[in-house]
């Protein structure tokens, strides 16, 4: 799977049966011809791979972590591994499974009533369809429980008004799980097509992260949809907390995919480089780097495989979810920083795979909640206090 001595606690080695066959199809999406060259060139110009997209859908991998009528379930492992894989060849490319199935097909699996799962995941599955989820707003990201789009109801219709930003096929998809706030106060998550009148979304440019995938800035104004486009399991923000616990885990994978393309990219650096007549690798603090970059991947492994684990067994709860995050995105930005440095000049160069990777990682620290709001939610679990603040 890895270099020889990359998995040296041989946490994965005995992965076999379904979960490897998973796996294998999730290493394949990288398996071919001129694919370093080909999202190099697509982050590079900014552009969405769709043909890889579909090669994802085709591959079935549209339906990771969500159970669909139709399709194989996936173990948390096999899940696990996939976002792994798919992070190890681009973040670009794993972010699609973390928008697609992990958050918008999961909102529908998990809080959509039986017509909608019917009417949307089997499309959206098939990647006949791209789903986005709107939740952060321009003034509400790490705050999105305070978030101000609002739903009316007017006779058999919701109208919804605000504005979504930051969200993930938002602008070149068809469905976006719109999170908005209903007259009673509670929060409701909507399915709105993006063709509606009043869906207005425009692709955030100038990027330096996540180049090849867009993410969109978003208004809705007057946005009519049907009563039957709320998902009636939405009542409260705890039921997003819900699908970002589970899309918390799946960074913490991601994580450790993008440390290992970045750990083996320095391996290969310091041990073909020669300087001052022999191999980097040949110095000690070469050595000792690549030993403490090791014993990073060797934690997130543990985590990874641990979540996996637990997730099969009896749940992963906030605050696992939260720790392996927050831990494992921390070690994928040292080993990436370190592997890039080891580079030297060759290091900033998209061709020899690491400062993609390492430009990737940071929307990893912020996204799915940033590296501080997961410790809060960890420093609560230990002390049962909230100092998230206070709200007006
Ligand atoms: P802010 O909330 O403004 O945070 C700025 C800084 O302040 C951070 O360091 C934060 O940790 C810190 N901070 C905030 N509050 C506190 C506090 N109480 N105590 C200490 N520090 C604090 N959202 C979606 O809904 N759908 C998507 O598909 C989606 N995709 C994304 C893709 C990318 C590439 C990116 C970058 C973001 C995406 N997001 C998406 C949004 C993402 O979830 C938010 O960016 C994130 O939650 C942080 O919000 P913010 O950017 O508004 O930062």
């Amino acid at each position: 799977a890895f270099l020889p001595t990359t998995d040296l606690y041989e946490v994965f080695a005995d992965v076999s049966g379904a979960d490897r066959e998973v796996w294998d199809r999730a290493r394949a999406i990288a398996a071919y011809p001129g694919a370093l060259d080909r999202i190099n060139q697509a982050w590079e110009a900014a552009e969405y791979p769709l043909e890889i997209v579909a090669r994802l859908a085709e591959a079935g991998l549209l339906t990771t972590g969500v159970d669909i009528p139709g399709y194989q379930q996936m173990s948390p492992l096999a899940a696990g591994l996939v976002h792994m894989e798919l992070a190890r060849y681009d973040g670009s490319v794993a972010t699609v499974v973390a928008v697609q199935p992990g958050l918008a097909m999961r909102s529908i699996a998990m809080l959509g009533s039986e017509e909608q799962k019917q009417a949307w995941l089997p499309r959206l599955a098939s990647g006949e369809l791209l789903g986005a989820f709107g939740l952060t707003e321009p003034d509400h990201g790490s705050d999105a429980v305070a978030l101000e789009t609002t739903a009316r109801r007017d006779g058999d219709e919701w109208v919804i008004n605000g504005a979504k930003r930051w969200i993930g096929n938002g602008s070149v998809g068809h469905l976006t799980v719109v999170w908005a706030r209903t007259e009673n106060g509670g929060v409701s998550g909507f399915l709105v097509e993006q063709h509606r009148p009043g869906y207005v979304a425009e692709t955030i440019t100038g990027k330096v992260s996540m180049r090849a995938i867009p993410q969109a800035h978003i208004t809705l104004t007057d946005v009519r949809v049907p009563l039957s486009a709320q998902l009636p399991g939405a009542r409260s923000f705890r039921d997003i907390a819900g699908i970002l616990r589970a899309t918390r885990i799946e960074i913490a994978w991601a994580s450790f995919g993008h440390a290992i393309a970045c750990y083996e990219a320095a391996v290969h650096q310091a041990t073909t480089r020669i300087q001052f007549g022999r191999p980097l690798a040949a110095n000690q603090q070469i050595q000792q780097r690549l030993g403490d970059m090791l014993g990073d991947l060797v934690a997130m492994a543990l985590y990874c495989r641990r979540l996996a684990e637990l997730e099969a067994a009896s749940g992963v709860s906030e605050a696992q979810a939260s720790l392996a995050k927050v831990q494992n995105t921390r070690r994928a930005r040292r080993i990436a920083a370190d592997a890039r440095d080891m580079l030297g000049g060759n290091g900033i160069l998209l061709e020899n795979d690491v400062v993609r990777h390492m430009a990737d990682i940071e929307a990893l620290h912020t996204y799915e909640g940033t590296d501080s709001i997961q410790s809060l939610i960890i420093g609560r679990s230990i002390t049962g206090l909230n100092a998230f603040g206070v709200r007006p």
